[in-house]
């Protein structure tokens, strides 16, 4: 551990096991940038209250790096000596959660400030204070050394050991409003290094997502990930496919919707960690059908930073069913070719994109159903045909879907004077419009009927006239 010159004191303490002994730097409130104007009023509060029961209480995480880094924290995380059910006794406004760690979400209407006991080694079981040694055999990992469980209490120290990186292991100490640095933490952030606690290969083993949180974090924060902390990661991607779906759903959420997509999309790339999450979508830019099919997400994603930034809405179905576009439009290729008519090439090849899909992200319904319905309009507004076209303007997925093909556009995927053709008529009233299709149609040359080809099977049972796949 440094001993910096700009600390109060460098203390010794040793933890409740005997071997961990962990000298940390105190940075009183004169040494740091940490103010209570820049915590949530009801962080506050919550540190308040635990602090006047007589329980130690910090700010940890996230909130106290991002103040630090002159940024505005998204969530504020406290962490205490006050065992789970003892949080709970103190807060009307408390629920229990989570079993891969126990925690206290104390609610103030939408806001929730999650309130974390010291944790200690997952292998460190007698290290209980007795206090705290409410849960017993807590801790249980799988022969690879992942963590399944990891509910052993612990001491200040032990907890800012097992947390990830450096600087998310920082605390700030309500009693006195200092900061408290355990692993150096302070110093990366001077020198703009991100850094995992400890030897990085075991702590990815450990827990996977922390090659995401990685990437993810060090792009939003504009630091560098600390070579020794990198070079693990390309080789360790594939632990992901172990992690629950449902887990990395929230986490790719967390990756898609940080404002800094475009550049994390690069990072994810970079070391590996896109095939494990989207591997339909990697195989597609590697067969290169469409060469501009990566051009494609990178201005999605670019789309997406722009609207986050300029605090507008965002489903982020929109983002997956750019992400799997080409390999439904691959597989319907492969379903003509194999006899089936368009609109059942589409509507099948869109089931089974998903189905793989889902396996990786547990991408939830109400959202693959955005996504195939975004799908399932390119037909219709790239066509322009159909006596009831226009009533796809009043459809609720009009926005996605129009968007959608706006991209498509800028990649000649779709022609631009269509595309012009749908921003023109949304600035009209509803006779205006009826009169801009009538005209469109009366230009348009006499359609001549097409033949169908013989079909082979059927793959779906609700297909869709309005579905084609190649357009
Ligand atoms: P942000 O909230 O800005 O995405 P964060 O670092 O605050 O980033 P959270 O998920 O809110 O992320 O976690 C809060 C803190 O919990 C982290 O700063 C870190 O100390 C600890 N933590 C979170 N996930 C892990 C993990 N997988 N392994 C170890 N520690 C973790
Ligand atoms: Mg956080």
């Amino acid at each position: 551990m440094q001993n910096n010159s700009t600390t109060d004191s460098s203390s010794e303490s040793a933890s409740n096991n005997a071997n961990v002994i962990v000298k940390h730097d105190v940075y009183s409130r004169d040494k740091h940038t940490v103010s209570r104007n820049d915590i949530s009023s009801n962080a506050i509060k919550v540190l308040y209250r635990l602090h006047n029961a007589g329980y130690r209480a910090c700010l940890v995480g996230g909130g106290v790096r991002d103040i630090l880094l002159g940024f505005h924290p998204k969530d504020f995380d406290v962490a205490t000596d006050a065992s789970p059910e003892q949080v709970r006794d103190l807060f009307r406004n408390c629920r229990l959660i989570g079993r891969r760690f126990r925690l206290a979400h104390i609610l103030f209407g939408r806001e929730i400030i999650e309130v974390a006991t010291f944790r200690g080694h997952h292998s460190d079981i007698k290290s209980e204070p007795d206090e705290v040694s409410s849960n017993k055999s807590a801790a249980h990992s799988t022969s690879d050394g992942r963590i399944l469980r990891d509910n052993v209490f612990g001491s200040i120290e032990e907890d800012a050991i097992r947390r990830d990186f450096t600087v998310n292991a920082l605390y700030y100490d309500i009693a006195d409003f200092s900061v408290l640095d355990f692993c150096d933490g302070m110093e990366d952030l001077k020198n703009k290094l991100f850094r995992m606690i400890g030897d990085p290969e075991t702590r990815y083993r450990e827990d996977p997502v922390r090659m995401l949180r990685a990437v993810r974090l060090s792009i939003k924060l504009g630091l560098t990930i600390e070579e020794k902390t990198a070079e693990p990661i390309a080789r360790l991607a594939p632990l992901l496919l172990d992690i629950p779906s449902a887990r990395l759903w929230e986490e790719s959420h967390k990756l898609l919707l940080s404002g800094h997509s475009a550049n994390t999309f690069l990072g994810l790339e970079q070391h590996n960690l896109l095939q494990p999450l989207l591997p339909q979508m990697c195989e597609a830019i590697e067969r290169n059908n469409n060469p501009n099919f990566r051009a494609f997400i990178q201005s999605a994603l670019a789309n997406t930073d722009a609207r986050i930034n300029n605090n507008k809405s965002l489903n982020p179905a929109f983002l997956y069913a750019c992400f799997l576009w080409q390999s439904v439009q691959d597989c319907a290729t492969e379903n003509r070719d194999n006899g089936y008519s368009p609109a059942e090439a589409m509507q099948n090849a869109q089931a089974m994109v998903i189905s793989k899909q889902v396996q990786s992200i547990a991408i939830p319904r109400r959202f693959t159903q955005v996504i195939r319905e975004i799908w399932l309009m390119q037909y219709r507004l790239v066509s322009r045909r159909g006596k009831k076209l226009l009533s796809i303007l009043d459809h609720p997925r009009f926005r996605a879907a129009y968007d959608f093909m706006l991209l498509r556009a800028t990649i000649g995927e779709v022609q631009q004077d269509v595309a012009d053709w749908w921003t023109d008529i949304q600035k009209l009233n509803s006779e205006q419009q009826k009169k801009m299709f009538r005209e469109l149609h009366s230009q348009a040359p006499g359609r001549k009927k097409k033949k169908r080809r013989p079909k082979k099977n059927n793959p779906t049972t609700d297909a869709n006239s309005d579905v084609e796949g190649n357009q």
